[in-house]
């Protein structure tokens, strides 16, 4: 007998047909003899419904009330489930739900993208020696205030993982739209082919550069705690993607996954006077914001002053521009440049890393395309390049064949 945590994200629970089929996946592993503990998200498009109404009280909606609202998509979506379990199995202590207080998942403060700092299995522990399905909701948490907090968008993944780390369970099963992690987002390039396995490196380079199918703090906490973790579809029975520890001949592929980010702003403080410490002011000043920054290029100083070059999310622009107008008149910076519309398009491989060449075989499919390269930042295993949105989907396909990463038709 095993412990398996099944995670349904937004689609999975779409409506209640779709709830009783996450029932009906949750009762065949529990009458295969598992301990089964379900984690779902709010309804799809709810989480989104219910931001638009506290943006529609305030530009700028307290985070903490922001979190009161949208923590209840998955207070509906855990009740109606559990609800479903029990109409399914004809008896009422077949499951329970549980909201993140009452799990006691402890987070930090951090309203709207706050991180676990600790989960008390006890209550679940106790759930499944009852024999019931504890069906517990994602995405949110409780602070040592007692106040509720969100884990950022997509958290139900981190949910899903951290409980099945906290329990030590067998497997951490997300089930979602897709039938696993593919070589790009299947969505958007035809060609995308199915993962059977991919390292907790290369997902993790691939969460974090866009490809939305696992919150990157979930394969975090994967690659910590060594969960297997799957990727699998909730309308078929397709086996889906193991992430998993890197394995021998993995490094043989050079590239696994091409990753798209649009709604990336990119900002450019021009004749930053080259002295210690600046850098440090300006990314120091963004993050007491809470403003993630992201790929981020210094030039080599000219003059006595360099140009720093970095990107934001399009939905922290504004705020991003208001911190740095001051700052910028205080440090004697030249001039700060913002440009919209721009998007980050990344190959990942852990086979980067002994393969020469990629790099340019990169620039030179853009090139090919007639794609202009804004800024390039490289690691070990990945290479991401920016460049204007119009050019987004272009440059992913044109990637995808470069690399030989296209689905073969017979
Ligand atoms: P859920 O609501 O189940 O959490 P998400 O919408 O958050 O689902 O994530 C699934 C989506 O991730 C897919 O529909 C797909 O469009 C997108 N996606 C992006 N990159 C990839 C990839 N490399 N492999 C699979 N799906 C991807
Ligand atoms: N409901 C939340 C969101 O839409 C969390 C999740 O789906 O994982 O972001
Ligand atoms: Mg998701």
């Amino acid at each position: 007998m095993a412990l398996i945590v099944q995670k349904y994200g937004g689609t999975s629970v779409g409506d209640l047909d779709r709830m009783r089929n996450v029932a009906r996946r949750a009762l065949a592993a529990r009458a295969a003899g598992h301990d089964v503990v379900v984690v779902v998200s709010a309804m799809s498009g709810e989480t989104n419904r219910l931001l638009k109404l506290t943006n529609g009280i305030s530009a700028r909606p307290d985070q903490r009330e922001q979190d009161v609202v949208v923590s209840t998509g998955e207070q509906v979506a855990v009740g109606l489930v559990a609800l479903a379990i029990q109409a399914q199995s004809g008896s009422s202590a077949s499951a329970r739900s549980f909201l993140g207080h009452q799990v006691r998942i402890l987070t930090d403060s951090a309203h709207a993208n706050a991180r676990i700092k600790s989960i008390d299995d006890s209550k679940l522990r106790e759930s499944l020696g009852r024999g019931e399905i504890a069906v517990v909701a994602g995405f949110q948490g409780i602070d040592e205030h007692g106040n509720i907090t969100t884990l950022g968008r997509g958290g139900s993944d981190t949910t899903a993982v951290a409980l099945a780390a906290a329990l030590k369970a067998d497997a951490c099963e997300i089930y979602t739209d897709v039938d696993g992690v593919y070589t790009t987002d299947p969505n958007l390039c035809k060609g995308a082919r199915k993962l059977d396995r991919i390292a907790y490196e290369e997902m993790l380079e691939l969460a974090s550069l866009g490809a939305k199918v696992l919150q990157i703090r979930s394969v975090e906490f994967a690659m910590k705690y060594q969960v297997p973790l799957w990727v699998k579809s909730s309308f078929n029975d397709d086996p889906g993607t193991l992430v998993c520890k890197e394995e021998p001949g993995m490094e043989d592929v050079v590239v696994s996954g091409i990753a798209l980010q649009r709604d990336e702003a990119r900002f450019v403080a021009r004749d930053v006077p080259d002295r210690p410490g600046l850098a440090a002011r300006i990314f120091t000043a963004l993050a007491q914001a809470n403003i993630v920054v992201d790929v981020i290029v210094q030039t080599p100083s000219h003059g006595g002053h360099t140009d720093v070059a970095f990107t934001v999310a399009k939905i922290d622009l504004d705020r991003a521009r208001e911190m740095m107008a001051p700052l910028a008149k205080e440090l004697g910076i030249g001039a700060i440049e913002v440009e919209n519309d721009i998007a980050k398009v990344s190959i990942v491989g852990v086979g980067m890393r002994n393969h020469a060449g990629v790099a340019s075989k990169m620039f030179q499919t853009l090139a090919d395309e007639g794609v202009n390269i804004r800024v390039i930042s490289t690691s070990e295993i990945k290479i991401t390049c920016l460049i204007d949105e119009k050019y987004a989907e272009l440059a992913v396909r044109s990637l995808h064949a470069a690399f030989g990463l296209d689905q073969k038709r017979g």
